[in-house]
């Protein structure tokens, strides 16, 4: 049985930043709207390479949530100044909180998968379904 090669960096970012599977480029690896699979249809790859494995997709999308939130809380107060209303002022962010990161989950799941691959390529066996009609698939373009 062969095993699939990793793919390179730039294609491992792009298919993890676009929710691809970071493998095999395969899409649509979402249950439930927010719920990774737990593998890829197409190439059989298991998303959660260890137990704790998505801790830095969590990290990730803490970092972009409170970003997001420290970078509305500036510009209100410079919006608002000097006339600053902590009611006001709190909307936006409070909102951020509880949108971007359920809208971020599968995005940063995907994005860790692909990093975590730049860093510990595939073993062998680890995503070896749908090689021969990808190729296939690949000489007839
Ligand atoms: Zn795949």
């Amino acid at each position: 049985m062969e095993t699939r090669q990793t793919p390179t960096n730039g294609r491992l970012f792009w298919r993890g930043l676009s929710r691809a599977c970071a493998v095999c480029g395969q899409r649509r690896l979402t249950r439930r709207l927010i719920a990774l699979s737990d593998a890829c249809p197409r190439c059989g790859f298991r998303f959660e390479r260890q137990p704790g494995h998505f801790l830095g997709a969590v990290i990730m999308s803490t970092i972009v949530t409170f970003g997001l939130i420290l970078i509305t809380i500036l510009a209100g107060v410079w919006v608002l100044w000097p006339d600053v209303d902590a009611l006001r002022l709190s909307i936006v962010p409070l909102a951020i909180a509880v949108i971007v990161p359920p809208a971020l989950h599968p995005t940063c799941k995907t994005l860790w998968v692909a990093i975590d691959l730049m860093m510990r390529p595939l073993d062998p066996g680890e995503a070896v379904g749908d090689l021969i009609s990808e190729e296939g698939a690949a000489k007839k373009r």
